[in-house]
């Protein structure tokens, strides 16, 4: 009997978005039971809206996805819309998406699963079994601060930009934070550069005000330099970090790459009702679009996050990674996860394969 239904906007995307999609849709369908109904739109979006509509995104798709619970985006653009002006490529769709859906936190999770350990640049010791959650500002700061330009004083070129955030942007994303290490271990690490930067310093500042409405959550502050010197050092000492845009972009990054593979790397950007954006961290591959060797599971663990963060169902969440891990145990893996030791026991399977290997998981447990 359906208990709950939810309105789902499905954007394949290019390249190998458009190509990894249907299977993580097979997966959704295969890890819901009848108590929960999804209504799937679809939507062109990106190089493909451009080729048929003209634009990266109609005014039709923003309302749909705006209507919707929560919007799967596999990933955008490639070599065939490069050359277009910035204003028309496919990230403007993207950056028009983003903001339309005022999605302010974007949640980067860095998990390193178990039999990936060894993938990762560091020694598997100090990533086998890391769970860090990145909250990063995604829709306020230097990237969006104006006045912002290039210009020529005195026969010298200039550029500028202002970094500038007011306490209500800090406000709203500190407290998606320390709302999810509540769930979590309890413990938040803000990041910021407060010792020579303002608007950090009202960035910590807020952060300990909202603290006064958190304190079963144990804060620390470091300065990003630490941060990411720290992150590569000792990156278990960490559970949820807050921090800006820019911030939050680089640490994202190194964060995901203890982890070892692109193509495991999933994301949620959320707003203040907890509708979101759940893609993938990767782009549209073109180097390996269209030959069905693409991982799919970020795409899948994506759909995860969707489930945990706005469909309220933690629960199918936990079945899609539990499904995950099991075939990553079983030893298949795509090209991009595969070890490079040829000793290694391992099955390379193709993007299809893979993602009837979890659907499999998902229907065993
Ligand atoms: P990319 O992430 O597409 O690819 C980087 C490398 O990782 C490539 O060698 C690719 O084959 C590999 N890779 C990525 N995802 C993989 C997966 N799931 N399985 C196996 N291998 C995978 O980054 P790029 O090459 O810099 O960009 C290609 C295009 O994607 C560009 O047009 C770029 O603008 C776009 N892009 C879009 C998004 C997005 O839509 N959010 C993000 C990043 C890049």
């Amino acid at each position: 009997m359906t208990e709950s239904s939810f309105d789902v906007l499905v954007l394949s995307g290019d390249g190998i978005g458009a190509e990894i999609m249907p299977h993580a849709i097979r997966v959704m369908n295969a890890a819901v039971d009848d108590s929960i109904e999804l209504r799937l739109e679809y939507a062109d979006f990106g190089g493909c809206s451009i080729d048929r509509h003209g634009v990266p995104m109609t005014e039709e798709t923003l309302r749909q996805a705006q209507e919707s619970d929560a919007v799967l985006l596999g990933a955008v653009g490639g070599p065939k819309w490069d050359d277009l002006p910035v204003d028309q490529k496919p990230e403007k769709g993207l950056l028009g998406l983003r903001s339309g859906l005022d999605c302010f936190a974007n949640l980067r999770p860095a998990l390193t699963f178990g039999p990936l350990s060894e993938a990762s640049t560091l020694k598997s010791e100090l990533v086998s079994d890391l769970d860090i959650l990145i909250v990063r500002e995604l829709t306020g700061g230097v990237y969006f601060g104006e006045p912002r330009g290039i210009e020529t004083r005195d026969n010298l070129r200039r550029g500028f930009n202002t970094f500038v955030y007011d306490e209500s942007e800090i406000e709203r994303v500190s407290k998606v934070a320390f709302e999810l290490a509540r769930k979590r271990s309890g413990k938040l690490c803000s990041v910021d550069k407060a010792n020579v930067l303002e608007v950090t310093q009202l960035w910590r500042d807020v952060v300990c005000e909202v603290h006064s409405e958190y304190t079963d959550v144990e804060l620390s502050h470091l300065y990003v330099d630490n941060a990411a010197m720290q992150l590569v050092r000792q990156p278990k000492q960490f559970d949820v970090i807050v921090t800006g845009n820019m911030f939050g972009d680089i640490l994202s990054d190194v964060a995901a790459m203890l982890t070892g593979s692109l193509g495991m790397l999933p994301s949620a950007s959320l707003n203040s009702s907890n509708r979101g954006l759940y893609e993938p961290v990767h782009g549209t591959a073109p180097d390996i679009a269209g030959q069905n060797i693409a991982n799919p599971l970020a795409m899948i663990l994506s759909i995860a996050m969707m489930f945990r963060y706005s469909l309220d169902a933690a629960h199918v969440a936990e079945s899609i990674e539990v499904a995950v891990h099991r075939v990553l145990e079983q030893g298949l893996r795509t090209g991009d996860i595969m070890p490079l030791d040829p000793s290694a026991e391992c099955l390379l399977v193709g993007t299809d394969q893979m993602a009837d290997e979890v659907i499999g998981q998902l229907k065993s447990s």
